[in-house]
């Protein structure tokens, strides 16, 4: 009797050990299905650039950021031809409504402003900082660009690059600096402050012209790239400022395969 109830005990203690290995696996296996949204991409290491083209979000694998062949950003190199469609910016004063990811700085725009482009008009819709510059020139890498980023009727993408090279104390960079919110992605309106695109622009609307994609993911092959060819400026010590929230977003050079790059005559 004694000896059966020993074993009765061992047997009950064996099944509630077994048990709870079961019950932990499938609460690991809750869990790990809970927190299961894919790596979120980044600059950095197995979820950086090179990795893109394999990684999903949402169920949309990036396919194209490993297999696209207009893919930006490029080396702009040797300019192949010229055209005559001038550029001008007619960008007003929005209030500010800016977001920090985990990927860049972003400012909003309202709605209203646009540019023209030949006899074309596309609507500003949002502009956003890369650090270093994605696009070179001639092999040359900028500290930052910015990025103004159009949207067509035919949901494809316009997108002025300016490049930012070190020089004098930009207010006006600053003024955005001063708004980036502590906290990651959540977006702050400021009702009362208000900015102007043009002032991140340069003088001269000088550009390169080619036939790109999105330089984040999903790589999407949609964007007509407008790069200025005059830099704006910015100081070192507002560089390190940006680098404190963004240490590092620029997608390396694509290859260009066969397209070629235009300048404004
Ligand atoms: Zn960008």
């Amino acid at each position: 009797m004694k000896s059966n109830n020993k074993i009765r005990l061992t047997f009950a203690l064996v099944l509630l050990v077994s048990l709870s290995v079961l019950v932990g696996f499938a609460l690991h296996g809750i869990a790990n299905e809970n927190d299961g949204h894919e790596p979120q991409w980044g600059y950095e290491g197995g979820t950086g650039p090179l990795h893109w083209g394999g990684m999903e979000q949402d169920h949309d694998k990036h396919l194209l950021c490993r297999d696209g062949v207009r893919q930006s950003p490029i080396d702009i190199g040797k300019v192949l031809g010229f055209e005559s469609l001038r550029l001008q910016s007619h960008y007003f004063e929005t209030p500010v409504q800016i977001i920090r990811n985990s990927h860049t700085v972003l400012l909003k725009y309202e709605q209203g402003s646009y540019i023209e482009w030949g006899d074309e008009v596309f609507e500003l819709i949002q502009f956003h900082f890369h650090h270093p510059s994605e696009h070179r020139v001639s092999g040359r890498s900028y500290p930052m660009e910015i990025h103004f980023v159009h949207k067509t009727e035919s949901q494809e993408y316009v997108i002025i690059g300016v490049l930012v090279k070190f020089g004098s104390y930009n207010p006006h960079v600053q003024k955005v600096w001063d708004l980036i919110p502590d906290e990651i992605d959540k977006e702050t309106i400021y009702e009362n402050t208000r900015l102007r695109a043009n002032h991140f622009l340069p003088s001269s609307k000088k550009y390169f012209h080619y036939a790109g994609s999105l330089t984040t993911p999903p790589c999407t092959e949609n964007v007509t790239w407008l790069v200025l060819e005059e830099p704006i400026e910015i100081s070192e010590k507002q560089l390190a400022q940006f680098q404190k929230y963004i240490d590092h977003n620029a997608r390396p050079i694509q290859k260009p395969h066969h397209r070629i790059v235009v300048k404004l005559k």
